[in-house]
């Protein structure tokens, strides 16, 4: 993978640079040459115009003159006449050279101009740079052979190509750096997705020192955290379904327990009576009261239930209103008084401020209040106290009930407001209780945005709390808004 990366980069480097040499070499030799046939023309006119000032062009300039001078100049000298008749030729013998009134360099001197042409000789058969100039009756040409200057031009073509190369080394060598860090960049990145695409969003990318790559690696970063959160929130979520669900069907376990054991006993005790304890004397009425005693359980259940799935499900409707505290308390002190009496226990008040005031509904909280005071006594044996009241805290008044009964195993406490928990099974159920009763206070507060919470001690009593707003709350704004029923 790194390898494939750094191939493809350092090809593409090679093929710019290469493209940038052949450029470069194109152009140095084309102006190179260029510039050497233009100062090479200047040289050859000045010559020409010289040899022309020396050299009479008539019929007896000698051959040997010629080449004299043609050495001289450092090139081949010809002497030709306007009608195109070579006079003399300091490298071929004139008088069998072709008429050369169409040479493009003689046109141009016999109209009175310095004329030059570049071309094979069409004697010698090499590359010549011809320049010729007019003087009167004909002209003079000198030529040199190109070969030279293309051997020149080669040589800087040569040196340039050379020093381009020496100067693309360092080049190279730096893109072939710049390539292997680039393809070693790729890799991490394309490997961290990798991990992503697997699911592993944990893992994170360290932020490279380039500016794009860190931009990158921090988006992709940004990408895995988000992905992160959202799975872990999905994960608590399935959690959370899950937890519901197992309350859902233990709840469902518990109600079809609570209920078939009274059904069963009602069930069992009428068949009897039907099979002839009905008339016998010494049974039937103690048969009856344990029908009796078992239906009463079944409507105390079903009640507490139907209560428990109003004020959970929402559908309990409240009536908020003002009331004072202490005539909260002495209703419900006033309620339960008789079967305190029964059980021997002492009721008390500890008064609230009078005129201390909370915004709730009184069946509601009477309701809250007479489970505690019923638990309270249950649990309270005879010659205790149990004593109700109420203290503000803030914008909540907190009511409290408090007993010296058994008291409550602090590992129980945690769990004391789920729904059918019960400290002792056997015991709740002799003493008629359902295992709801907490579960409807805690509900009935959270409806108030009140909350509630238990402190107690074995064998010296337990004290049950909890708040209601003293005012009436803003419109929309919930006092207690971390609260959530359960
Ligand atoms: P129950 O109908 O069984 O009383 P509750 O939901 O009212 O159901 O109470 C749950 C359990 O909490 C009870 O079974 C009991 O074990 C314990 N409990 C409640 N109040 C008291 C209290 N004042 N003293 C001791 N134990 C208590």
């Amino acid at each position: 993978m790194t390898g494939r990366i750094f191939l493809k980069l350092i090809t593409a480097a090679t093929a710019l640079l290469l493209l940038v040499a052949a450029s470069v070499d194109f152009f140095t030799t084309e102006i190179t040459r260029e510039s050497y046939i233009d100062n090479l023309r200047q040289q050859l006119s000045e010559k020409a115009r010289m040899l022309a000032l020396s050299l009479p062009l008539d019929r007896e300039s000698s051959p040997q003159l010629v080449r004299g001078l043609a050495e001289a100049a450092g090139g081949r000298v010809t002497l030709v006449a306007t009608s195109g008749k070579v006079l003399a030729d300091s490298d071929a013998d004139a008088a069998r050279m072709e008429n050369h009134r169409s040479r493009p360099e003689l046109i141009q001197a016999f109209h009175g101009k310095v004329g030059w042409s570049e071309r094979l000789s069409a004697t010698l058969g090499i590359p010549f740079l011809y320049v010729a100039v007019p003087v009167s009756g004909g002209a003079i040409r000198i030529a040199v052979p190109l070969s030279e200057i293309n051997r020149q031009v080669h040589e800087i073509r040569f040196k340039i190509l050379a020093s381009t190369a020496l100067a693309f080394l360092p080049a190279l060598l730096l893109a072939a750096l710049l390539a292997r860090i680039l393809s070693r960049r790729f890799t991490e990145i394309t490997s961290y997705a990798a991990q992503l695409a697997r699911g592993n969003f944990r893992a994170r990318l360290k932020r490279p020192p380039s500016r794009e790559f860190g931009m990158l690696a921090e988006t992709l970063n940004d990408t895995a955290g988000n992905l992160q959160h959202t799975v872990e929130q999905l994960e608590r979520e399935h959690a959370e379904l899950e937890k519901l669900e197992r309350v859902r069907k233990d709840f469902v376990i518990n109600v079809s327990h609570e209920l078939r054991t009274p059904l069963a006993s009602i069930q069992g005790y009428t068949e009897t009576l039907i099979d002839g304890a009905i008339n016998d004397p010494a049974h039937n009425m103690r048969f009856l009261s344990i029908i009796r005693h078992n239906a009463e359980r079944l409507a105390r259940l079903t009640e507490d239930l139907l209560t428990l799935s109003r004020v959970e499900q929402k559908r309990q409707k409240f009536e908020f209103e003002m009331h004072f505290v202490n005539d909260l308390l002495r209703d419900a002190l006033e309620l339960v008084q008789p079967m305190a009496e029964k059980r021997e226990v002492q009721l008390k008040l500890d008064p609230a401020p009078e005129d201390a005031t909370v915004w709730c509904d009184s069946e509601a909280v009477s309701q809250v209040l007479s489970n505690l005071l019923d638990n309270a006594i249950k649990y309270t044996p005879a010659g205790g106290t149990i004593t109700v009241g109420g203290s503000p805290q803030g914008q909540f008044m907190e009511i409290f009930v408090r007993d010296t009964g058994i008291g409550i195993p602090p590992e129980d406490v945690p769990r004391l407001f789920e729904r059918f928990y019960r400290v002792d099974k056997a015991r709740s159920r002799e003493l008629g209780g359902t295992g709801l009763g907490l579960s409807i206070v805690k509900h009935l507060v959270a409806a108030h945005d009140g909350t509630t919470r238990v402190e107690s001690r074995v064998n010296h009593g337990t004290t049950f709390f909890f708040t209601l707003p003293q005012d009436e709350p803003v419109a929309g704004h919930s006092l207690n808004p971390e609260f959530t029923a359960s």
